[in-house]
C-alpha cells in the first residue's frame, strides 16, 4: 500500500520505518505512536529527499527535543564554520538542525547540511526569498513565494517555519497594541513588511492550500510560525500573539485534514508565571499539536546569558506540555553564535529538555540521573565522566584540582562525605586531622 506522508501512513495503518526507529528510540509501542500521529499530536518530519536522516519524533508521551540553529549571513558567510557547527551539533545529540541562512546562495549550503547531517533540518523560507530572487522584497510575487518553500522541500527540508498565521485580522492586532518590542520574529516581520507595503493579505494564509500541496509532495511538515512572539516579558500573552495561535490552531485543522504534519512554534520571552498558561493555551486552541519553543526567556536584562534565561524558562515550558525546544545560546541578541556559544547553548538546552522529562515522566528519563547518583555515590569518576551531560567539561574540572586523595575532590578533601560514609560501612578508621 503507498502513502504520501507519514501521517497518511499512519492514518493507513502501514508501519515506515521512520516510524519503526522512533517507537524503538523511546522505547513507545508502534501503535501507540501511530496511534498518536494520526491524530496529529506526534510529528515525525522525514523529507522524502533527506535520504540521510536518523527520524525522530516530536509531540505526546516522547522526550523533549532539542534544535540548534545556525546558517550565513552576510557578517559571517564561512561554510565550512557553519559545517563545523553542524557536525558538533549532532555530536553533542541535538535531534535538529535549522538552517537560518539569510544571506547570498544558500542553496549550497543548505545541500550540504541535508546529503550529510542525519538531524531533522529546518529552515525559514522566507529568510531566503529575498536573497533568492535578489529583487526588493516589496516586489516578490506570490508565485515567487512559494516557488522558493518548494525549492527548500524539493532539496530535502524536514520542517518549514512559515508564518501563515500572520494574516490582515493579526496585523490589525499589531498595529492597536502596545507592544515595547513590536514584531521581533525576523520571517514574521518580513511578511508584515510585504503586506504592508502591497496592502496585501499574507499569501501563506490567502494560498494555503498551496502550501498543503507542497508539504504533501514531499511530506514536509509544517511548522507554523509565531510572527506575534513576544520579544520582550511586556508584551507576552497579548492580543496579537493570542489572536494569531487562534488562527495557527485553525490552519492545523485544515493540515491535519490533507494529512500534513503540524508543529506550532511559540514564545519568545515571557515571565515565568505566564508559562504554564501559555502551554496549556497552545495545546487546547491547536488541538493537541507538538509545541515548539523558543525559551521563553523568562527575563531581559541578561544578555551574555540568556543560554540560562531561555533554560529557565524551556524546563518550565516542556514541563508544562512543549515538546521541542529551540536553543538560545549565550550570544543571544549580541551576535551570531560562534562554536562555543553553541555549545554552551546545546547543553543549557539539553538540560532545560532533560529537567522536563523527568518531571514528564517519559520513560527510562530518571534512570539516567539514578545511574549517575550511583557512579557518585561509589566515587566512580570514570562513570561520571561518561554520564555526564557534557563529559569532556567534567573532566576538565575534575583534572584541574586533582585532591589528595583519589576517593574525594579538592572541595572537602578528607572531610569528603561520600568517602567517609562509605569508608565507615566497610568497617573502615576515619583520620580527619594527620
Ligand atoms: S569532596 Fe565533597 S564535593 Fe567532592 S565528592 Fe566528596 S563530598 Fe562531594
Amino acid at each position: 500500500m503507498s502513502y504520501t506522508t507519514q501521517m497518511n501512513a499512519a492514518r493507513k495503518g502501514i508501519v515506515t520505518g521512520a516510524m519503526e526507529t522512533v517507537a524503538k528510540k523511546e522505547n513507545m509501542p508502534i501503535e501507540t505512536l501511530m496511534d498518536r500521529m494520526a491524530k496529529g499530536t506526534i510529528a515525525v518530519p522525514v523529507n522524502k529527499n533527506h535520504t540521510v536522516i536518523d527520524p525522530e519524533g516530536v509531540g505526546e508521551g516522547l522526550r523533549t527535543k532539542v534544535n540548534v540553529n545556525l546558517g550565513i549571513s552576510k557578517d559571517c558567510r564561512d561554510l565550512e564554520v557553519e559545517m563545523a557547527k553542524v557536525r558538533a551539533a549532532v555530536a553533542m545529540k541535538a535531534e535538529a538542525i535549522m538552517d537560518l541562512s539569510c544571506f547570498g546562495k544558500t542553496q549550497e549550503f543548505r545541500n550540504r547540511v541535508i546529503a550529510e547531517c542525519p538531524a531533522m533540518i529546518g529552515t525559514v523560507p522566507m529568510y531566503d526569498a529575498v536573497g533568492f530572487y535578489d529583487k526588493n522584497l516589496k516586489d516578490i510575487s506570490v508565485d515567487e513565494f512559494f516557488r522558493v518553500v518548494e525549492r527548500h522541500a524539493a532539496d530535502g527540508v524536514d520542517f518549514a517555519t512559515i508564518h501563515a498565521g500572520l494574516n490582515r485580522a493579526t496585523a490589525e492586532k499589531i498595529k492597536r497594541n502596545d507592544r515595547l518590542t513590536g514584531v521581533v520574529s525576523r520571517g514574521g516581520s518580513l511578511l508584515y513588511t510585504w503586506m504592508m507595503l502591497n496592502d496585501a493579505e499574507n499569501p501563506f494564509y490567502e494560498h494555503y492550500d498551496r502550501l498543503l500541496e507542497i508539504c504533501t509532495k514531499y511530506d514536509l511538515t509544517l511548522s507554523l510560525g509565531d510572527g506575534c512572539r513576544p520579544g520582550s516579558i511586556n508584551d507576552s500573552t497579548d492580543a496579537a500573539q493570542v489572536e494569531e495561535l487562534i488562527t495557527l490552531g485553525e490552519l492545523t485543522k485544515r493540515a491535519w485534514e490533507q494529512d500534513v504534519q503540524v508543529m506550532i512554534e511559540g514564545p519568545g520571552h515571557m515571565a515565568m508565571d505566564e508559562i504554564a498558561g501559555n502551554m496549556m493555551m497552545e495545546k487546547r486552541l491547536c488541538h493537541g499539536a507538538p509545541f515548539y519553543v523558543l525559551g521563553p526567556l523568562v527575563t531581559d536584562v541578561a544578555p551574555g546569558y540568556d543560554h540560562i534565561t531561555s533554560a529557565i524558562g524551556g524546563a518550565i515550558a516542556a514541563a508544562n506540555g512543549a515538546d521541542f525546544l529551540c536553543y538560545v545560546t549565550p550570544a543571544e541578541h549580541l551576535r551570531l553564535p560562534d562554536l562555543e556559544d553553541m555549545k554552551e547553548g546545546i547543553i543549557a538546552t539539553r538540560i532545560a529538555a532533560h529537567a522536563a522529562d523527568i518531571a514528564k515522566k517519559i520513560p527510562g528519563a530518571r534512570n539516567w540521573d539514578n545511574a549517575m547518583s550511583k557512579a557518585r555515590a561509589d566515587l566512580d569518576w570514570e562513570g561520571m565522566f561518561s554520564l555526564a551531560m557534557d563529559p569532556v567539561k567534567a573532566r576538565s574540572y575534575r583534572e584541574s584540582s586533582k585532591p589528595e586523595f583519589e576517593d574525594s575532590c579538592t572541595m572537602c578533601g578528607k572531610m569528603c562525605a561520600v568517602r567517609n560514609m562509605k569508608r565507615v560501612h566497610e568497617g573502615k578508621d576515619i583520620q580527619l586531622n594527620d
